[in-house]
């Protein structure tokens, strides 16, 4: 067996050699001829020349192997339904939306924005896109219409599919209206949206546009619809994220590469095998969704869980804090996925839970998205009795930067650390302002890559190869790295430790959100003078958002009566604008926002004085006013 630091040197040092061995892993229409072209540095092309199509590694391609086994498993505890679809019906599926969208005018090369819940048609709706070579764009279905207006704005779909609604906790939350509204708000009008009625939430129908998938299904019912050939280095798809401005950036991703890099994930780091079962409990609507929910899972040859609902609620619509176990012991998974936030939320059930169900078949539990704290880690790890893989990634990484890749040589985690780095990521911790290299243990820096960037990797921001280079490759002075915008420390033993981002991004439960956007959304409220939203830690969630406001009318300041009442339209405000997710857990009143002498918001000192630590900023801080008004602060806060 290879030692993990032999296979990692080489994926350095011979990326060639190394990325042409996992291409190997997918199946090819035409072979590359050139494995990475670094040319034109930061922009990498992987496995040029090669044409592959994602739908064809992901179901075609195990037709003949496993046609009746079990590909996409739905289970909804939100509806009560739970269906499987082998991978002979997943076939089928994918066909009848591909040829539905092609229908509707959808040609290789165009968008199609998936706006919907946690169903099986979002499954086929991507795989469809993937299939006729469309550009997907997933937006999250907890988004609102403001979030999902700029998306469409940018992504100029020709097609948008959705639903008539989503449910969370036996609530219906209708998406159409929102749709609608987005449309509305956006220059950019689709011509065609295909909706599934899923019977949750009257939905009128926009004439000419409006068009209903169990129309289109039972028209195209045995259309056949051959995968289109597509270059490795066409655009798969965009995913949007949030930075340090209120524009989301369209993450853009390749075709041949991405596919390599989710083959050799699932085999080295997921330990995934065909015929198994993978559960991540993620939302398409995130990259953990499309990377292993959809695609990796699926490329594997295995079964695929995909779940609606809490992780406390049975199919009876019951509580039930068990159901994720009960999941685990009828489909026999061998490999789950989730956030620490979920892990949380389940510490609060019964521990006895985890001992009801039989979870032999779990070889590991892998979590993301957000610091693993140990008490949560040790919870887990007690509770399963199974290896607690943390990893560490971004939506721009698509596959894990830093974990354990247990199936190439078993290693201990540490509690506290997601891990070493994996093959192909060249991570280097640099000093914040020199940008030297920090080579000695236990010292704080800013993680960055050093390109190539592995396969996987976002290509570019969609149709901004400018901000692109803007936004990640140029923070450090002097040189050309990719910036993670998060702090790191690596211990003596090459464990990394993530200390928080380095920008005003936040993360609420597992999710990333630009405080920028919210308080943009707050802006637009009329009472709002001023606005700074700052991340503050939570017990649940890691962090949550809080917002400081200048009221345009100073009385509010006096009278708790009308800061209520603002505070609750401003709470509105942004659940309609952004969704509920990004809504601030408290809205504070003050007159005066701090600020350095030259007019810059002082967010972090602001976020330290309400999770009640002294800020460096503030023992550092010579500007006596703007020390003053942070000592403000903190009455409000
Ligand atoms: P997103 O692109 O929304 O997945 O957010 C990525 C960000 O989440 C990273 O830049 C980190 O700040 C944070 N993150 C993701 N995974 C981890 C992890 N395992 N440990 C600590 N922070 C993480």
């Amino acid at each position: 067996m290879t030692s993990y630091a032999d296979f990692y040197r080489q994926s350095i040092a011979q990326p060639d050699a190394f990325w042409a061995e996992q291409a190997r892993l997918i199946e090819w229409q035409q072979p590359f001829t050139r494995v990475c072209n670094y040319d034109k540095p930061p922009f990498v092309h992987w496995f040029e020349g090669g044409t592959t199509n994602l739908c064809h590694n992901a179901v075609d391609r195990h037709l003949k192997d496993r046609a009746s086994q079990a590909a996409l498993i739905y289970v909804s505890t939100e509806t009560g339904i739970e269906k499987t679809y082998s991978f002979a019906e997943l076939h089928g599926e994918v066909q009848r939306m591909a040829a539905s969208l092609k229908a509707l005018g959808v040609q290789k090369g165009d968008r199609v924005l998936i706006y919907m819940p946690m169903i099986a048609e979002a499954a086929f709706a991507m795989l469809a896109c993937a299939r006729i070579g469309a550009i997907h764009c997933v937006v999250f279905g907890g988004f609102a219409s403001g979030s999902l207006a700029s998306r469409i704005e940018d992504a100029t779909p020709r097609v948008v599919v959705s639903a008539d609604a989503g449910s969370r906790g036996g609530k219906v939350v209708p998406y159409k209206p929102l749709l609608d509204e987005a449309i509305r708000l956006s220059s950019h009008k689709p011509e065609a949206v295909l909706l599934v009625d899923r019977g949750l939430s009257p939905m009128p129908l926009v004439a000419g546009r409006d068009q209903l998938w169990s129309d289109l299904r039972a028209r195209h019912l045995d259309d056949q619809v051959p995968c289109e050939w597509m270059a490795s280095t066409d655009i798969s798809y965009t995913i949007y994220t949030s930075g340090t401005t209120g524009k989301p950036k369209g993450v853009q991703r390749d075709t041949g590469g991405y596919a390599v890099a989710l083959a050799a994930s699932m085999k080295h780091i997921f330990e995934g095998r065909p015929g198994e079962t993978f559960f991540s409990t993620s939302d398409i609507g995130w990259v953990v969704g499309h990377s292993y929910i959809i695609y990796g899972p699926l490329i594997a040859g295995m079964a695929t869980l995909m779940y609606e609902g809490l992780p406390t609620q049975g199919l009876d619509k019951q509580p039930d804090g068990g159901i994720w176990w009960r999941l685990v012991e009828k489909y026999k998974v061998t490999g789950m996925f989730s956030a620490p936030t979920a892990v949380r939320v389940l510490k609060k059930q019964d521990p006895a839970l985890l001992r009801k169900y039989d979870l032999s078949s779990l070889r590991a539990l892998f979590l993301a998205g957000e610091p693993l704290d140990e008490p949560t880690a040790r919870w887990i790890s007690e509770g399963l009795q199974v290896p607690i893989i943390d990893n560490y990634w971004q939506t721009e990484s698509g596959w894990p930067i830093l974990t354990i890749a247990n199936a190439v040589e078993k290693k201990a985690t540490r509690f506290g650390s997601p891990g070493i780095p994996m093959y192909g990521y060249n991570v280097k911790l640099l000093h914040e302002s020199t940008g030297e290299e920090l080579t000695q243990p236990n010292e704080k820096g800013v993680v960055v890559l050093e390109g190539p960037t592995p396969p996987g990797f976002m290509q570019t921001i969609w149709k901004d190869d400018a901000r692109f280079v803007n936004t990640y490759w140029k923070s450090v002075p002097g040189k050309m790295v990719y910036s993670t915008f998060d702090w790191g420390i690596r211990d003596e033993d090459g464990y990394y430790f993530i200390l928080g981002r380095t920008d005003d991004v936040i993360n609420v439960a597992g999710h990333r959100l630009g405080t920028r956007e919210i308080e943009e959304s707050i802006s637009g409220h009329a009472g709002a003078a001023e606005v700074a939203v700052v991340g503050v830690a939570d017990s649940l969630k890691g962090q949550v958002a809080m917002a400081f406001v200048v009221p345009k009318d100073s009385a509010v300041l006096l009278d708790a009566a009308a800061a209520r009442k603002l505070e609750g339209e401003i709470m509105k405000r942004v659940d309609q604008d952004l969704g509920a997710l990004a809504r601030p857990s408290r809205v504070r009143f003050v007159s005066v926002l701090p600020k350095t002498r030259s007019g810059k918001l002082l967010r972090r000192a602001i976020q330290a004085v309400c999770e009640g630590r002294d800020a460096g900023d503030l023992t550092t801080m010579d500007d006596p006013v703007a020390l003053q008004q942070i000592r403000d602060l903190m009455g409000a806060a």
